[in-house]
C-alpha cells in the first residue's frame, strides 16, 4: 500500500494499535522496465538460491526461465537495452544501482550456453492458425507467445534473414549476429515457420492472409527514414542513416579520409556515426539542440566522443552545397533554445545571421525514422503511425505492436508484442486477460531502509581496451560478467516490497506472530498470524524492505 505507516509516524498514544499486515509492493525497478520484468523475482532466487534449497546453477537456470517468460531474446535485448530500470533502482543513491542490465546479460548468455529451452505454457494444441507480419523484436515476441500457448505461428519477411533492426541496423560492435542468429533459432524451434522474401503488399496481399489466418500482427516496424528537405539533398553523397547501417552490414566500403557529417542527434545518428568512424571517415555530428536534449543513449555518446566523433551542437543544416554532382559543403543555421515544446524539449530557434558552411564529402541523414504502410490499404493509416487499443488490438482480427505504433527500443516492442499476444490468446479462448503485475502498488519512497544493507559497491560491465575498438571495428566492446559477480550483484538488491527472509520480524515479535513457512520460497518465509499481533509496530519498523506494513 503506498501510503503504508510505520510505527515513527504514529502519535504515542496510537503506538500499541499499529497491527501489522505483508503486502507485496511494485519495485521501481519493474516500474520503470518497458516489458515489466520481475528483476527483483529473479535477482531474488538468485541472491537467496540456499535458503530454497538450490544450487547456484539451479538458481541461474530458474532467473533465465522467468526472463524467458516475458523475453525469448534476453541475451540479445539486455546487450542493447538502455535498462531504464536501474534510473530509480533504490540502491542508486547508496553505493550504485543493482547492474540489473549486466546480470541479465549474464543470464541471457547462461541460457545459450547451456541450450536452456524456451518454457511452453500449454502442450494442447489449438486450432487456431496465426500469422505475423515481419520478425523484428515486436513479432517475434508475439509469435513466441502464441506458438508457447499451442497455436501453429507463420512469419512473413521480406527479408531473407530475420531478427528486423536488430539484424538490419543495430551495429556489429554493439550485438554481434551469432547472439541475435542463436536465440532466433532457439525460438523458431518451437515450430514457428518462418516465410522468408514475402513482402506484404506485393508478393502477399492482407485480404488473403486474413482468409488464411484466424488472425494477424503487425510488426510492420518504421522501416522509411525521413528527410531532411533542403535544397541540394537529392543526388549522390546524401545517404539516410538506416541505409548506410543496412548496407554496411552486408559489405563495409572504406571512406578513408572522407568527411562525414552525420545529422541527428538519436541511437541511429550514433550508430552511423561510429560505424563510419569504422569506415575510415572524419565525422562530425550535427544536432539542432543541445547535447542535454539529445535523445541518443548517454554512454553512446560518451563511446563516440572516445572515438573521435566530433559533435557540433545548436545547428540545423539549410542547404547541400554541391560542384557538379559532388558534395563540397553543407550550409548550416546557428540555433539557440527557445521554450519547451509539447515532449518538454527545449525549442531550436534561429539565430538571425548565424549562418556557416562546413566542408564535407558525403551527409548521412538520421533525423527520424517515418512508416512504410504499403500493403497495408484495408487499416486505418491516416495517422503517423498505427493507433491500437492498449492491448494492442487494432480490428476484429487484427494486432500491432512494435514500432509501426511509434519508433521506440526493443524492451517495448518486445513487451507489445507479448501484450497483443496475451490479450489474443484471451480473446480466442473467451478467457480473461491476466493481471497486471503493475496492478500492485507502488513502494513509498524511502519505506526501504538502505542503512539496514551492508555496503557493496556496483560490479562494472567488462570491456575491449578503448585501444581495439576501431582496430577490430567489429568486436563486441562490452562484455559480460562472470559467474561469481552475477551472484555477487544479485546480493546487491535489496528486495524493495517482497520479504527476503532477515528474519528481523521472525527474531522481535514479543507475540511470537510470524511463523516460518516450511517449503520457502522467494517472498514467502513467514506466515504473521493476524491474531496474535499485539500492535506493538516493532516489526514494520524493523523491516528493512517496506514488506510488512500497518492494518487500517
Ligand atoms: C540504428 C538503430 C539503432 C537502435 N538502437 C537501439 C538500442 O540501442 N536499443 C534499443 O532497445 N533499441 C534500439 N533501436 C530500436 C529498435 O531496433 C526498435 O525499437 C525495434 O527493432 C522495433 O522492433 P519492431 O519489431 O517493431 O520493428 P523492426 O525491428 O523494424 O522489424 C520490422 C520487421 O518487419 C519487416 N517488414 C516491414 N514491412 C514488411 C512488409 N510489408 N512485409 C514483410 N515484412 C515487413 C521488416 O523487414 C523487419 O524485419 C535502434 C533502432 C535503429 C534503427
Ligand atoms: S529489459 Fe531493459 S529495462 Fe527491462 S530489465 Fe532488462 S535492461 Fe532493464
Ligand atoms: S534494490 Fe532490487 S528491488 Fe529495489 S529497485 Fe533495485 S533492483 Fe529493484
Ligand atoms: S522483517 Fe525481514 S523477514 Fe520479516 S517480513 Fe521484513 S524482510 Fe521479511
Amino acid at each position: 500500500m503506498s501510503g503504508a505507516k510505520t510505527a515513527a509516524d504514529q502519535p504515542a498514544t496510537a503506538l500499541f494499535q499499529l497491527h501489522a499486515q505483508q503486502v507485496e509492493k511494485l519495485p521501481p525497478c519493474q516500474a520503470q522496465c518497458p516489458n515489466s520484468g520481475d528483476i527483483r523475482g529473479w535477482l531474488g532466487v538468485i541472491a537467496q538460491h540456499e535458503k530454497n534449497g538450490l544450487t547456484l546453477n539451479q538458481a541461474y537456470d530458474r532467473a533465465w526461465e522467468m526472463i524467458a517468460d516475458l523475453n525469448p531474446l534476453p541475451a540479445t535485448v539486455s546487450r542493447i537495452c538502455p535498462h531504464p530500470c536501474e534510473d530509480l533502482c533504490t540502491r542508486a543513491d547508496k553505493d550504485g544501482a543493482v547492474s540489473i542490465n549486466a546480470v541479465e546479460r549474464f543470464l541471457g548468455d547462461w541460457g545459450l550456453s547451456r541450450s536452456l529451452p524456451l518454457p511452453r505454457i500449454d502442450s494442447e494444441k489449438h486450432p487456431e492458425s496465426i500469422g505475423v507480419i515481419g520478425s523484428g523484436p515486436a513479432s517475434l515476441s508475439f509469435a513466441y507467445q502464441m506458438a508457447r500457448r499451442g497455436y501453429s505461428v507463420t512469419l512473413y519477411e521480406r527479408h531473407s534473414v530475420p531478427g528486423g533492426m536488430l539484424r538490419h541496423a543495430i551495429p556489429d560492435y554493439r550485438l554481434p549476429r551469432e547472439v541475435l542468429d542463436a536465440e532466433v533459432e532457439r525460438l523458431l524451434g518451437l515450430d514457428i515457420a518462418l516465410r522468408q522474401n514475402v513482402d506484404l503488399g506485393n508478393d502477399v496481399d492482407l485480404e488473403e492472409l486474413r482468409e488464411k489466418h484466424t488472425l494477424i500482427f503487425l510488426g510492420l516496424g518504421a522501416q522509411a527514414a525521413r528527410h531532411l528537405g533542403i535544397p541540394g539533398e537529392q543526388g549522390p553523397g546524401v545517404i539516410t542513416g538506416i541505409d548506410y547501417l543496412r548496407q554496411r552490414k552486408e559489405r563495409s566500403e572504406s571512406l578513408d579520409g572522407k568527411r562525414v557529417l552525420v545529422i541527428g542527434g538519436g541511437n541511429t545518428a550514433m550508430d552511423a556515426a561510429r560505424s563510419a568512424k569504422r569506415d575510415g571517415a572524419d565525422v562530425t555530428v550535427l544536432y539542432r539542440r543541445s547535447e542535454t536534449e539529445m535523445p541518443a543513449i548517454g554512454t553512446e555518446v560518451d563511446d563516440a566522443r572516445a572515438e573521435c566523433v566530433d559533435f557540433r551542437f545548436l545547428v540545423s543544416p539549410t542547404r547541400i552545397i554541391r560542384d557538379g554532382e559532388s558534395i563540397q559543403s553543407v550550409q548550416v543555421q546557428g540555433m539557440r533554445l527557445g521554450e519547451p515544446d509539447e515532449q518538454g524539449r527545449r525549442r531550436p530557434l534561429p539565430v538571425p545571421g548565424a549562418l556557416q558552411e562546413l566542408a564535407a564529402d558525403i551527409v548521412i541523414v538520421a533525423v527520424a525514422q517515418a512508416s512504410d504502410w504499403h500493403g497495408l490499404e484495408a487499416v486505418d493509416t491516416a495517422h503517423r503511425w498505427l493507433r491500437t487499443r492498449d492491448d494492442g488490438k487494432l480490428d476484429k482480427d487484427l494486432w500491432a505492436g512494435g514500432d509501426d505504433r511509434g519508433p521506440s527500443i526493443a524492451s517495448r516492442a518486445i513487451a507489445q508484442g507479448r501484450l497483443a499476444a496475451e490479450s489474443a490468446h484471451a480473446e480466442l479462448r473467451g478467457e480473461r486477460g491476466a493481471g497486471a503485475a503493475s496492478a500492485r502498488n507502488p513502494i513509498n519512497a524511502g519505506a526501504v531502509k538502505t542503512d539496514f544493507y551492508a555496503n557493496q559497491q556496483r560490479s562494472q560491465t567488462p570491456r575491449r581496451p578503448q585501444t581495439e575498438w576501431l582496430s577490430n571495428p567489429d568486436a563486441e566492446i562490452n562484455q559480460t560478467i562472470n559467474y561469481d559477480q552475477a551472484i555477487e550483484e544479485a546480493a546487491r538488491c535489496m528486495s524493495c516490497g517482497l520479504c527476503f527472509d532477515c528474519q528481523q520480524c521472525f527474531m522481535y515479535c514479543n507475540a511470537s506472530g510470524f511463523t516460518r513457512i516450511q517449503e520457502t520460497s522467494p517472498g514467502n518465509y513467514f506466515v504473521l498470524a493476524l491474531e496474535s499481533c499485539e500492535g506493538c509496530g516493532k516489526c514494520i519498523d524493523l523491516c528493512p524492505c517496506g514488506y510488512l506494513e500497518a492494518r487500517d
